[in-house]
Order: C-alpha cells, then structure tokens, then sequence
C-alpha cells in the first residue's frame, strides 16, 4: 500500500497534529511551507521525520511539480490564512489563499488523471449563524467575512470536481479547535496567556472585544483524526465536526481565570479596535453524522480544552 500523505500548509496547529497522527499509523508524511523554521513541528518531536518543502500554492508548476513527486496516496489541503479577522484586513491574501492552492490541486489531479483523496479544510464559518439552528451538512451557506467566503467558495470547488471528475475529494466542515499550537493572534491563545502572566502578578488587563459571542470548541488533536476518518471512507463526502455544544467566549475565559481562582471582571476589559466590522453571534455544530459514518466523537469539552492549553499538554 502506497501510505504517503502530502499536507497543504504542514507547520500550523492542524498540519503539525495531522503529521504526527499520519506518521503513528506508519504514513510517510511531506509537507509544503513558506517558512524555513518549524516551531510547532519541533515542539511535537517529528521536525526530522517529515519531509517539508517551499512551495508556492499559488503556482501551478510547483504544486504540479511536488504532487508527481510525492505521488500521495492522500492530500489534505490546509493552507490558508486562518483568522476571520484578521480576513477583513487583508481579505484578498485570505480568499486568494482558500482557493488557488486548492484549485491547483484539483487541477493537477484532473489533468495526470491521479486517483489521490483530497481533504479540504473547510469551516463552520461558511454557515454563519444558521439561525441559530445546530449547522449540519445540508445547511446553507451564510458567509459574513472574507474568510468564510474563501471556504465557502473552497467547498464549491471540492464539489464540481467530485461531480464533474469523479474525483475523490472532501470537505470537513470543522468548527472552532484549539490547543497550545495555537498562534497567538487567535483570542483563545491571547486569553490563556494573558491569564497566565497575571496569575504569576502582572497587572496587565485582558482587553477583549465582544464577549457574548458562542462557538463551538473542540481540541485540535481530535479534530485531524477526524480529517484522516474522513479520506478512509469508500466515497468521498462532507462531514461536520464539532462538539455539538456551544460556550459563550465569557465562559472560555471565566473557566481560564478560575483555574487560578482569580476574579475575571477585575482582570478583563473591553475595548473597540477589538470588535470586528461583522460578528458571527453563535454557532453550533451537529456532529451525528461524523459519529454515525466516521465513528469520531469530539471527547474534550471546552473546559478540557482551557486546561489543556494552560497545563501545555496535549492529553
Ligand atoms: P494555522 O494558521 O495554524 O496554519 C495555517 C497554515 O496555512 C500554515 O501552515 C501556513 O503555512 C499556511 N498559510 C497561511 N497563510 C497562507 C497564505 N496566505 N498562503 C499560503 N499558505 C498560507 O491554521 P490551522 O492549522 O488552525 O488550520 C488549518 C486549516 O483549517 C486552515 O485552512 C484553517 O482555515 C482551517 N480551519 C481551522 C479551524 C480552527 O479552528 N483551527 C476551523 C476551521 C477551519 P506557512 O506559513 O508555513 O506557509
């Protein structure tokens, strides 16, 4: 069996995690970057157990170039700008990075006739609030900042491919993961180390933006297991992965303060150049189908998450 995996976008949060579950299970794993340096791949031991190459996604010689070298018996396309914030900045990089490299991909395996599998990493973002309604696979699309429309568009591609190529390529709708690979530019990351630094007596405050926002939190590292779960089926679908429970960003950092028996309202404040031009209010995602076809089931709650990245352990 031909167990090589190519990863889209291999030093962030999911591609570190998503290389060390491929190299468990006896893949060998390569990878694209445009850094030179691989923090949370060292951190996680296997910097030199995988193979990590430069790449320009938005290049179609060079995707084309390490596809036929690598010859991947599976791709999981996870490069992108990841922030939906930082998306109303620079909006052009963030949908221009969703769906070129992804597009390349595609095309690639079109045109050599290859019978790859593709994960592509889409977002519960791509829903926006469903109305409040827990977000299945046949929700529609409600997208409310340049980043869910670079997913949203991303899924649309995934789609006509599989219907007009019959090619196997997939979408996991995946809500909001964290873990201590966060980058520090998401709020979750900000939260737990500024919780850290006061708690060790700096009198810094916490400034936040809006707090009465819902996610659905989950653990990265489940999260990639469930992306793996997914190229391992016979036909290629979409699936939704989340929790199937929803926390107010208040409770994510009401449960970070306590876990050091501090008063949060004396510590946190709000402030406007946090707000974001367009704010997603809740989110939930419905699960039932991954835990019916996958056999996945999201273990770790949002406070299991909170502990997990105070402790800096991945357990
Ligand atoms: P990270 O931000 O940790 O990693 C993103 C990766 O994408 C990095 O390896 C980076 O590679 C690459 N990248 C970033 N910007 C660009 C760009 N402009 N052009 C090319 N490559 C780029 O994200 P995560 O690991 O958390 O997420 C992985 C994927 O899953 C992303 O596509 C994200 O949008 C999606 N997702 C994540 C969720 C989450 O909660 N974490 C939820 C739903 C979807 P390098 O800098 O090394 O080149």
């Amino acid at each position: 069996m031909n167990n090589r995996a190519l990863i889209f976008g291999i030093s962030g949060q999911d591609g570190s995690y998503l290389a060390k579950l491929l190299i468990s299970k006896g893949y060998k794993v390569y990878g694209t970057s445009r850094k030179e340096k691989f923090s949370n791949l060292e951190l996680l031991g296997i910097a030199n157990s995988v193979n990590v190459m430069n790449v320009d996604i938005e290049s179609y010689e060079q995707v084309n170039s390490i596809i036929l070298a690598v010859n991947p018996s599976e791709i999981y396309y996870l490069a992108s700008q990841s922030s939906v914030g930082l998306s109303f900045d620079i909006p052009s990089e963030t949908i221009k990075s969703c769906i070129l490299g992804l597009l390349n991909v595609l095309e690639v395996c079109r045109k050599n006739q290859l019978v790859t599998k593709i994960y592509n990493a889409g977002s519960s973002e791509c829903f926006g609030d469903n109305n409040g309604k827990p977000i299945t696979e046949n929700s529609i699309f409600l997208p409310k900042s340049p980043y869910a429309i670079g997913k949203a568009s991303s899924h649309w591609l995934i789609q006509t491919y599989r219907e007009s190529y019959s090619i196997f390529a997939c979408t996991g709708f995946l809500f909001n993961h964290e873990s201590r690979l966060r980058p520090d530019r998401f709020v979750t990351k900000k939260i737990i180390s500024t919780v850290k630094r006061i708690a060790e007596g700096s009198d810094e405050m916490l400034k936040l933006g809006q707090m009465n926002i819902y996610r659905d939190w989950g653990f990265a590292p489940e999260y990639v297991d469930a992306m793996w779960r997914i190229l391992q089926q016979d036909e290629a679908d979409d699936f939704v992965i989340a929790t199937g429970k929803s926390s107010s960003l208040q409770d994510f950092v009401v449960t970070a303060f306590e876990a050091f028996d501090l008063d949060w309202s004396k510590h946190v404040t709000q402030s406007q150049e946090f707000f974001r031009p367009n704010e997603l209010l809740y989110s939930v995602g419905d699960p039932s189908k991954a835990e019916k076809k996958l056999n996945w089931k999201a273990e770790k709650t949002m406070t299991d998450v909170v502990r997990c990245m105070i402790d800096n352990v991945d357990l």
